[in-house]
């Protein structure tokens, strides 16, 4: 079989990888753009979001599906492409510490977690690597993913064409948040949402771990430093009407001060991007054919969640076209056809 992919971000790679592995000819198109979501992305594997807390979609599927499935590819490209590390909530005031026991002890076991039992440790209030816990925090298993690593170990497997290949069974759109503009799918409610980030550096105690408090700050280099400069990627901010790459000062200012109110101590910024993130409005992926043009299928709405929902949407896809394997309900396209 021949299949024809539109698009080389995460969605793409990680389609490319499931039809190769099940012997699929796999041809790529893709117009390269640097500031795509997948090449400026922290790669932040989270299982907990919110202001209200409460474990991520699926978690108690996609979290091991996600590290299985980096690893294996990791381990067949001779690249390490997921790090995992430990997350850490600050509390600063105490709406924080009770927004955080009201989710931990009444939501967590609810249908949309099917009961993902998040391993949590309470951190006492005191100074954790040079950044002042008020009122405590708690820490938990999370993971990184390098996002431009994958793309650039799936493109050794795959071949690159300018042009679509005309003989193939099936097209996949993987477009990212330019699918809204396609008119093949601009039926699905996408909500694109640009997101801008920044690299930098910071002195003092080395953060060992991911830190989260509205904005997240990931160590780079798995905090290997010593005391001293180390640096560190901050991000990220939500504008869904500025749908360009251009990053803004408004972002920088704000993400800087969040971040020297978190560390307690200055940032020098060194880098500045932004993209924009192809989010769904249903806040799922999108995954199916195309309900008239069969030949025709989409991986798309990863929204803020490629790193963790990529693989295991691709390995959906992928059994739904070889196969016929039934999609999950929730990330069916055909639920948004003649709505
Ligand atoms: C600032 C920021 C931080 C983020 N941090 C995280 C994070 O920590 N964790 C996480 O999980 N996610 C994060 N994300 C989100 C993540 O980047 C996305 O979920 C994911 O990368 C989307 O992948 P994609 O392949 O669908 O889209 P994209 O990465 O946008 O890739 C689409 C590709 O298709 C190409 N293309 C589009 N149309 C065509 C066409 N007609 N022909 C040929 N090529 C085409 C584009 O040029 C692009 O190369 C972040 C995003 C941003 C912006």
């Amino acid at each position: 079989m021949r299949i024809q992919i539109i698009g080389f971000g995460l969605a793409g790679s990680w389609m490319a990888w499931e039809l190769i592995k099940r012997g699929v000819d796999v041809f790529i198109t893709d117009r390269y753009n640097p500031n795509s979501s997948s090449r400026i992305a922290a790669g932040l594997i989270n299982p907990i979001n919110g202001t209200r807390p409460r474990p991520t979609w699926l978690a108690d599927v996609l979290m091991p599906f996600a590290y299985c499935a980096y690893n294996e590819m990791s381990n067949h490209v001779n690249q390490r492409l997921l790090s995992q590390c430990k997350v850490r909530r600050v509390f600063i005031t105490e709406e924080d510490v009770r927004l955080w026991e009201h989710a931990s002890t009444r939501q967590w076991y609810g249908n949309d977690s099917a009961g993902f039992n998040v391993k949590w440790e309470s951190l006492e209030s005191g100074i954790w690597e040079g950044i002042s816990y008020d009122c405590g925090g708690v820490q938990y298993d999370g993971a990184v993913v390098n996002t431009a690593g994958v793309i650039e170990c799936v493109r050794k497997h795959v071949v690159e064409v300018d042009v679509p290949e005309v003989n193939v069974d099936f097209i996949i759109w993987c477009e990212g948040w330019e699918a809204s503009r396609n008119e093949l799918w601009s039926w699905l409610p996408f909500q694109p949402v640009k997101g801008e980030i920044l690299d930098a550096i910071i002195d003092g105690p080395p953060l060992t771990t991911i830190i989260t408090k509205s904005i997240w700050i990931v160590p780079v280099n798995d905090g290997e430093h010593t005391f001293g400069k180390q640096s560190i990627r901050i991000g990220s901010t939500y504008d869904w009407d500025d749908l360009t790459d251009v990053p803004t000062e408004q972002a920088r200012t704000s993400l800087v001060s969040m971040a020297e109110t978190i560390l307690g101590r200055p940032v020098v910024v060194t880098g500045h991007r932004a993209a924009v993130r192809p989010a769904a409005r249903s806040k799922r992926p999108y995954l199916g054919f195309h309900p008239t043009h069969r030949k025709h299928a989409i991986l798309n709405g990863l929204g803020a969640k490629g790193a963790l929902w990529a693989p295991w949407a691709a390995h959906q896809l992928a059994d739904h076209i070889l196969d016929g394997a039934a999609l999950n309900s929730e990330t069916n396209v055909v639920r948004w056809w003649n709505q």
